[in-house]
C-alpha cells in the first residue's frame, strides 16, 4: 500500500495505517464530526539545519535532531527555566545524536545550565539519551510514572522471541517463519540508554517544574501509556510530542506486552480533549514542522481512524479473519521487519475497538489462532 503522507516513516511514531483510503462511509462514533473537514494546516517555519538551535519564540528553542531511520529527524525543544534550560526529549542513543549534543555543549550551549530533562514518553527517540543528559548536567529526569515504569518493563535487546510474545504472535496468526522479524522490535532498545534510576513525576495539569507558572502538563493516551504534552496558554504554544503530528498519523498499536489492550478508544478520547485548546495555538510536534490548525488536524485524524474502522469491519464481514489477515487486507503492499509488527499491532487495535463496541466477535480456532467476524446485527 502506498504511503502518501509526505513525511517518511519512523518505527516509533509512524502509523503503518497512515494512508488516505476510500472516503468514510460512516462509523457511529467518530465519523460524524470529522468527515469532510480538510482545512489546510499552516506551517510558519521552515525546517532548520539538523543539529542547530532555532529560536521559535522567546524562551523556546527548536533543535532538529537527525536520526538514522526512514524518518530522519526528531524535533527537540529547549524551554527557558530560570537561568537555565529544560530539555524536552533527547533523541535516540546514536553516535550521531551524541555528537550533536557534544557540539552544542561546546558551542551555543557552552556554560548553559540544564535544569531538567523532560521525556514526553519512553520511546527511543524521545528518551534514548536521558541518562547521558542527566548525568552530564546533574539535572533530574521529568517523566510521567507510567512512561518511566513501562520502559523498565521492556526486556531490552533480545536474541530470541520470548515465549509470552511468541504466544501473542501465534494467536494473531502471524506466520511462524516471520517471528524473527517480529523480534526486530527488541533491536530498537539498542537506541535507549538505561534510564536514570530516579525521576520526578509529571502529573496532568501540574505546572512544569523550573519554568514560570504557565507551562502545564497535559496527558494523552493510546500511542504510549501516559504521554506528556506541554501547553502554555499565555504563549499559545503546545508541545505535542507524538500525540499530534502534522503529516503522519501516530502509531496506535496493541503490543505483545499488553495483548488485551484497547488503545484506540483512549487515543480518540485524547484527540477529542485536544479540541479544548484554541485552534490558533502553535503546535510544536516531535516530527514534521510546527503548525497551526490544531482542530483541522484532529478532524483529519478522526476521519482517518473512521475509515480504517470501516475497512476493518468490511474485511471481517467477508469471512472470519485473523489479525494477520486483517493486517494484510489493510496493508496489501510489501512490508519488512518491524513494519509488519506495527501493521499487526495497529490492526489489532482497531479490531479490539470494534470488539469492545460489539461490532465484531472473536473465537480461537482449532489451531489457537483468534478469528474475528463482524456481527450480523450491528448495535444501534
Ligand atoms: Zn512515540
Amino acid at each position: 500500500m502506498p504511503l502518501p503522507e509526505i513525511e517518511p516513516v519512523d518505527v516509533f511514531a509512524r502509523s503503518a495505517l497512515a494512508t488516505e483510503a476510500t472516503p468514510a462511509r460512516h462509523h457511529q462514533v467518530v465519523a460524524a464530526a470529522a468527515a469532510g473537514k480538510r482545512a489546510a494546516l499552516v506551517y510558519p517555519y521552515r525546517a532548520p539545519v539538523a543539529g542547530s538551535l532555532t529560536e521559535i519564540a522567546p524562551g523556546i528553542l527548536w533543535l532538529r535532531m537527525p536520526m538514522p531511520m526512514v524518518l530522519n529527524h526528531i524535533n527537540l525543544y529547549l524551554l527557558a527555566a530560570g537561568d537555565g534550560w529544560l530539555v524536552v526529549d533527547t533523541g535516540p542513543a546514536t553516535p550521531e545524536a551524541m555528537a550533536v549534543w557534544k557540539s552544542l555543549f561546546a558551542g551555543p550551549l557552552a556554560g548553559a545550565r540544564i535544569a531538567g530533562v523532560v521525556c514526553t514518553h519512553f520511546h527511543a527517540d524521545h528518551s534514548g539519551l536521558a541518562r547521558m543528559l542527566c548525568a552530564r548536567s546533574g539535572a533530574p529526569l521529568l517523566m510521567t510514572p507510567m512512561e518511566y515504569f513501562w520502559r523498565l518493563a521492556w526486556p531490552g535487546v533480545l536474541t530470541e522471541l520470548p515465549a509470552e510474545h511468541a504466544a501473542y504472535y501465534h494467536e494473531c496468526g502471524f506466520p511462524a517463519d516471520m517471528a524473527l522479524e517480529a523480534n526486530e522490535i527488541f533491536a530498537t532498545f539498542a537506541l535507549i540508554q538505561p534510564l536514570p534510576l530516579s525521576f520526578r513525576r509529571l502529573r496532568e495539569h501540574d505546572a512544569l517544574p523550573h519554568t514560570d507558572d504557565d507551562w502545564r502538563v497535559l496527558i494523552g493516551h493510546g500511542h504510549s501509556p501516559e504521554h506528556a504534552m506541554l501547553y502554555s496558554a499565555a504563549r499559545s504554544v503546545l508541545i505535542s510530542g507524538d500525540q499530534l503530528l502534522p503529516q503522519i498519523s501516530t502509531n496506535i498499536s496493541v503490543t505483545a506486552i499488553d495483548p488485551a489492550a484497547e488503545p484506540l478508544s483512549e487515543w480518540l478520547a485524547s484527540l477529542e480533549r485536544l479540541l479544548a485548546i484554541p485552534d490558533a495555538t502553535l503546535v510544536l510536534p516531535a516530527h514534521g514542522l510546527p503548525f497551526r490548525g490544531l482542530h483541522a488536524r484532529v478532524a483529519q485524524l478522526q476521519s482517518h481512524h473512521a475509515r480504517v474502522l470501516n475497512r476493518t469491519l468490511a474485511t471481517c464481514t467477508e469471512q472470519p479473519c485473523s489479525t494477520y489477515q486483517v493486517s494484510k487486507a489493510l496493508f496489501p503492499g510489501p512490508l519488512k521487519g518491524i513494519a509488519h509488527v506495527l501493521a499487526l499491532g495497529e490492526s489489532l487495535a482497531h479490531l479490539h475497538y470494534l470488539a469492545r463496541r460489539g461490532d465484531v466477535a472473536s473465537a480461537l480456532d482449532e489451531s489457537g489462532v483468534r478469528r474475528f467476524r463482524a456481527r450480523r446485527e450491528q448495535p444501534a
